[in-house]
């Protein structure tokens, strides 16, 4: 059925790969080895097909965007009728009803209070967007001097400014340090081999690392600080878990202090956790969430930030006739995007989407810790339908060890994800104990080769 929509295979010479500027990729590399078997030409549920033909499951749900597979009739559907309906309706003073119903059904399933909707169209823009609201927020408060923002080592918050600076990734700021915001402080990481190597589900030690944050305030003075943003489990990192503890111990020492927290859900959000997001599955309530990816299924751009409603009726003052936030982008809430997540919604409801994440994140915990004792496997983490495995870097090269195991699970129909030498899996919500199993044996033959 899939080879029916396969296009012909293309001949290493058919492409130019040098106009296209690779995102986050190695480009002299890929384009020196002209490597075939990477060139996706479509996408049909848990698999991948490339230039040549092969079969590649989708271990990480795209860039863990598409996680109920590639392809849903209905999402398919609504974009097309959608196309038909209304391409594009402007942003600003005029809005597709459509939108302010995604809003609302999005103000369903997130926690408590969070029920006011800004849409972006990516992860780095509702990051930013939530930096921005914090800060705008303090100051329509009266307390203007909270301006710092308070990020943690290892966090990955997209790629603008704003995300950069409350990031911890180190080849994400060091190019960019004078242009980073100013004044941001970060959080130790939580990231500890000698405390929790192979912890099944949330470490037991590590909460008292939240207690930093009070280190934190005593330098700088809560009168100072804005916002905390973590993502409740790290995902571009490698699947760093939360500690027992740790995020509520963050909540409480944001409201002791009148700082606001932020959940970067964009990874976590739509089911992974097991809970439509990781507010939920942690059972911890932030002052904002932002996220992306999973709210369509990764089929149109589309990001957002929701706030608790004080948060919003904070900004609702002033004259009526003027804007209170300036800010917004030109395909906020686009009506394709807008579309996809109404089918997606639909969906994640009907099918009881994160429940069956949560099925599926216990037997990924079996699979993904058989892997240990195989050469090289210093850390397995798992959360929620996610796992990943650290291996020891080859000796002065660090990354290479991940991206050859990479290549060999290419090998095996496999696409598998490495950030440095840890390999991460977050595999649609479809996939089968089979297709789980025959994930988790490449990838234990790829572990082996690359010995
Ligand atoms: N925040 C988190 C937690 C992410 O994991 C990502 C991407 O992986 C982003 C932000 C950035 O999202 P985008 O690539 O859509 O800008």
């Amino acid at each position: 059925n899939h080879a029916a929509h396969s296009p012909a295979p293309l001949a290493a010479t058919d492409l130019n790969l040098d106009p296209y500027w690779m995102p986050f990729t190695h480009n002299r590399y890929f384009k020196t080895k002209r490597p075939m078997d990477r060139l996706l030409a479509s996408a049909k549920g848990a698999y991948y097909t490339t230039v040549e033909g092969q079969q590649l499951f989708d271990c990480l749900s795209g860039l863990w965007c598409s996680s109920l597979g590639h392809g849903h009739p209905k999402i398919v559907e609504a974009v097309k009728r959608q196309l038909d309906i209304a391409d594009y309706v402007p942003a600003f003073q005029v809005a597709s009803p459509e939108s302010f119903r995604l809003a609302e059904r999005l103000a369903d399933v997130a926690p408590a209070d969070l029920n006011r909707v800004f849409f972006t169209n990516s992860g780095s823009e509702a990051v930013d967007t939530s930096l921005k609201i914090a800060l705008a927020y303090h100051r329509l408060r009266g307390e203007a001097s909270r301006t710092r923002f308070i990020g943690r080592e290892k966090g990955y918050h997209g790629v603008g400014f704003g995300g950069i600076s409350v990031g911890g990734m180190v080849a994400n700021r060091k190019m960019f340090a004078p242009a980073m915001i100013p004044g941001v402080d970060h959080l130790p990481h939580t990231h500890n081999l000698k405390e929790m190597a192979f912890s099944r589900g949330q470490p037991a030690w590590g909460a008292h690392l939240a207690d930093d944050l009070e280190r934190i305030v005593a330098l700088h003075d809560a009168s100072t600080i804005a916002a905390v943003i973590v993502e409740p489990m790290q995902g571009s990192v490698g699947v760093v878990v939360p500690p027992v503890d740790y995020l509520n111990r963050l909540r409480a020492i944001c409201d002791k202090h009148g700082i606001l927290l932020i959940f970067d859900e964009v990874i976590c959000g739509f089911g992974r956790m097991g809970d439509w997001f990781g507010a939920q599955a942690f059972g911890v309530v932030p002052d904002l969430i932002t996220f992306a990816k999973c709210v369509n299924n990764g089929t149109v751009p589309m990001g957002g930030v929701i706030a608790r409603q004080g948060i919003y009726d904070t900004f609702m003052t002033g004259p009526e006739h003027m804007v209170e936030l300036f800010h917004g982008y030109t395909y906020s809430a686009h009506p394709l995007a807008v579309a996809a997540a109404h089918a997606t919604l639909d969906i994640l409801h009907e099918e009881e989407v994160p429940k069956r994440f949560g099925a599926l994140g216990r037997q990924i915990e079996e699979a993904a810790h058989s892997l240990k004792g195989e050469p090289n496997v210093i850390d397995i983490r798992n959360c929620g339908a996610a796992a990943a495995v650290e291996l020891s870097p080859l000796p002065g090269q660090p990354g290479l060890r991940g991206l050859r195991l990479f290549e060999e699970g290419l090998k095996r129909g496999m696409l598998l994800r490495f950030t440095g030498d840890t390999i991460a899996m977050a595999p649609p919500v479809v996939t089968t104990p089979d297709e789980l199993h025959r994930m988790i044996e490449a990838v234990r033959a790829s572990i082996r080769a690359v010995a």
